[in-house]
Order: C-alpha cells, then sequence, then structure tokens
C-alpha cells in the first residue's frame, strides 16, 4: 500500500488530514479518534466509580439511621427522627437510576436550630461516620463574599476536598457541617444602606453552592496560593448542614404563638406551649425574620431544632454513649493498669457544676479534666491499681484546681 493512500480506521480520514495517525496490527487510529476514545475510557470509568461509591455508601433504613444515632447522641429524639429521614431520602437520591418520568427528587439538606453545646455537631459527625462519607466542618463567621478579608465560600469545598484525600467523587458525596449559621443573618432589614459584607452576600454566595453547582475549587484554600490548578467540584450531590444557635429568635417564636393565639383562641393554645422549650415551635419564617434570605431557607428544606440539656440528658451524656467521656477516662487509666471507678454521686455532681456555671455538655469534659489531672498525673509512676472518684474525691480535687486559679490571676 502506498504511504499516501493510509487512512484512520475509525473515522476514515486520511493520513493528510490528520496530525498523527499511528499503526495496530491491521488497522490505524488518527489523534483525533484516541482522544475521542480516551475520553469515552475517562468518562466509563468515572461512572463506575461513581456506582462503586454509591454502591459502597451504607445505606441503611430510617429507622436504623436512627439507632445508630442513638448509639452516639443522647435524647434529641425529634432530630434524630428527622434527621434519619432526611439522609435517607438524599441518599435515595443519588442511588436513583437516571428515570424519564420528571420526578427529580430534590435535595434534603437540613437546618438545625438549638443552643451551642447540644449536639449539633455531633449529629452531622454521625451521621457522616454511619455513611463512611467525607465529612467538612466549617464556621460561616469566618465567610466572606470574595474580594473580601476572610475566606471565599469556596474554601468550604477545600476542606471536603482535604477530607476526602483529594478524591473528587468522594467529595462530591460528602456532608459539610456549616455551623453557626445565625451568624450571616442579615444585620438589619434594609439591606441597601450599606454592604453588608458579613451577612446578605455572603448568604448569596452560600446559596450557589446549596442549589449544586460546579465550582472551581483551590486546593489549598484562599487566596495565598495563585498560582495552584483549580480542582472541579460539583456540589449537586453534597448534604449540607447548617446549624446555628438563633439567639433570642424564640421572642419572636413566642410573640407568633401568642398573636396566633389571640385569633384562634388564647386559652387553648397557652396552655399546650411548653415555655421551657420555645424552640420546637420554629418554622421557616422565624428563621426568615431572624435575617436568613428566603432562597438559602428555601434551600435548607428540612428544620429541626436541638432541645435544651436537662439534668437527666447531661448524666446520660457522661456515661451512656458509645465514646462517653467516662469510657474514655477508663480506657486511658486502663491503660495504665489502673481501675477507674466513679461513683454517681461523684456523676451528679459533675452534672451540677456543668449546670451551675452554664457549661452545658462541653463543660462535663472539663469538669472531668480538672477533676483527674492530678491523679493523671502521679498515678502512672505510683504503684497504685485503683481510683475511686466519690463526690468528696471530686469536690476536693476541683476546689483545689479553682483555687489554683484564683491565685494565678491573683
Ligand atoms: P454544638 O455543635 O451544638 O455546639 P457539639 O455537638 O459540638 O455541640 O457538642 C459539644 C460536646 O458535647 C461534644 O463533645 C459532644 O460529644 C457533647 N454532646 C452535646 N450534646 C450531646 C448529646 N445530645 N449526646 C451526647 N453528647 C453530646
Amino acid at each position: 500500500m502506498a504511504k499516501e493512500e493510509l487512512e484512520c480506521s475509525f473515522c476514515g480520514r486520511k493520513k493528510a488530514e490528520t496530525n498523527l495517525l499511528i499503526a495496530g496490527l491491521d488497522a490505524h487510529i488518527c489523534d483525533r479518534c484516541i482522544e475521542q476514545a480516551h475520553g469515552i475510557v475517562l468518562e466509563e470509568s468515572k461512572q463506575d466509580s461513581t456506582e462503586e461509591l454509591t454502591s459502597e455508601l451504607k445505606l441503611r433504613k430510617p429507622k436504623a439511621i436512627k439507632s445508630f444515632l442513638d448509639e452516639y447522641v443522647i435524647g434529641q429524639d425529634q432530630t434524630k427522627k428527622v434527621m434519619s429521614v432526611a439522609v435517607y431520602n438524599h441518599y435515595k437520591r443519588l442511588l436513583q437510576p437516571k428515570s424519564n418520568d420528571d420526578i427529580e427528587i430534590q435535595k434534603s439538606n437540613i437546618i438545625m436550630a438549638g443552643q451551642t453545646g447540644t449536639g449539633k455537631t455531633l449529629v452531622a459527625k454521625t451521621i457522616a461516620r454511619m455513611l463512611n462519607v467525607p465529612l467538612a466542618i466549617v464556621d460561616a463567621t469566618v465567610l466572606t463574599e470574595a474580594g473580601y478579608v476572610g475566606e471565599d465560600v469556596e474554601t468550604i469545598l477545600t476542606k471536603l476536598l482535604a477530607a476526602a484525600d483529594y478524591n473528587v467523587e468522594k467529595a462530591e458525596h460528602g456532608i459539610v457541617f456549616i455551623d453557626e449559621i445565625d451568624k450571616i443573618a442579615r444585620k438589619s432589614d434594609n439591606p441597601s444602606i450599606t454592604r453588608d459584607v458579613s451577612g446578605e452576600g455572603v448568604q448569596q454566595a452560600l446559596l450557589k453552592l446549596l442549589e449544586g453547582t460546579t465550582v472551581n475549587v483551590p486546593p489549598k484554600g484562599g487566596r495565598k496560593h495563585p498560582d495552584q490548578k483549580f480542582i472541579e467540584v460539583n456540589t449537586e450531590n453534597i448534604l449540607f448542614i447548617a446549624g446555628g444557635a438563633f439567639d433570642g429568635i424564640e421572642k419572636n417564636i413566642s410573640k407568633r404563638l401568642n398573636m396566633q393565639a389571640v385569633g384562634y383562641g388564647a386559652s387553648k393554645l397557652g396552655e399546650s406551649v411548653d415555655k421551657e422549650n420555645i424552640l420546637q415551635y420554629i418554622i421557616p419564617k422565624d428563621l426568615k425574620d431572624f435575617g436568613l434570605i428566603p432562597e438559602i431557607i428555601g434551600r435548607l428544606p428540612v428544620l429541626t431544632y436541638m432541645d435544651p440539656l436537662d439534668k437527666e440528658t447531661l448524666r446520660l451524656i457522661l456515661t451512656e454513649p458509645k465514646n462517653a467521656i467516662i469510657k474514655q477516662y477508663q480506657k486511658l487509666f486502663e491503660m495504665d493498669h489502673i481501675d477507674f471507678q466513679i461513683t454517681d454521686g461523684a456523676l451528679n455532681f459533675i452534672v451540677e457544676k456543668a449546670l451551675e456555671y452554664k457549661l452545658g455538655a462541653r463543660g462535663l469534659r472539663s469538669l472531668c479534666e480538672a477533676i483527674l489531672t492530678d491523679a493523671m498525673f502521679d498515678m502512672p509512676e505510683s504503684d497504685e491499681t485503683e481510683l475511686k472518684v466519690t463526690k468528696s474525691y471530686a469536690e476536693k480535687a476541683l476546689e483545689r484546681t479553682s483555687l489554683r486559679k484564683l491565685k494565678a490571676v491573683s
């Protein structure tokens, strides 16, 4: 065969019409067809790995999700239930093959309202652990509109990518927990007076991510690395969970409840309102009145609340969860062959102090640490093999630490 007659066996282009023609055993292929074939290979392998990934997702039914949450999170039954359904639906949406019936299941992004330290982050962490998907925890207060000092909204995805070991597909199925969403509420009802850097602008920027879009993500984040290549991340299948304390929102809720009561028979509603836990009556409108823009509220359609932690719940948090604080100390002491016991009296004392100092569940840990520091310092090098913490032991140990602190101040 004469050289000029060679042609691509796939598209039929003559050698002269190609940049490169590669010869095989019995056929030839041109550069264009190679590229096209390469594209198909990439597409296929992407589909395969997405399928692999979704089948890897440990999807459980809502009741099973709730039982898993029960092992780690005490109380918060309503939130656990709502979250179980939302997570189940979210992942059902991902696992569903593309159909032609025009019914597009929308994302079940979630917003949780509740005081700090009531377990919002813990719920998000537990769900990510159960599903075995990467989780990024971000603080909304550090986010700013592009062009302002602070972190661009895209850095949320930088964090998620890092949590997914830079596996884009994994990141695209991950969970983002946005803490302190209430802090980016619009500060005034009239946003046009001044440019509201930390409020509405950030909400607008966030909106795009929540809606589902492809974002060019700087893998190292920030503007300090201008040369880095961007990674494309699609947020369509990322589950966003937002949390916030919404301090003062109870006032709005009460007001709304009372207003309704005037119209619909005050006494009836008045009796049934649980004044200790007003947050349970929260509705999307309350979020709007607080300063979240309606579009954001619309993109976080699952709204739930956290119960305040009472004495009984705090007491259970100390000992019941799978990785309860007391269990952790037991393990730490055990590593030094020390049998660690703590009496009910001591546990109740810790709970009372946590309530007294208004420290919530976070305080339980600091109190335990303060009470046990001396023992953890001295015992590993002693011959003692037992530590029994009673109420009086705890009282004395705490007194010593607070006395020391007082001295340090004076
Ligand atoms: P939030 O995000 O609401 O501020 P976190 O989830 O960070 O609160 O909780 C703070 C600490 O208290 C964590 O160590 C968490 O383990 C513990 N904690 C809070 N609420 C609960 C709960 N309901 N069950 C078990 N532990 C809890």
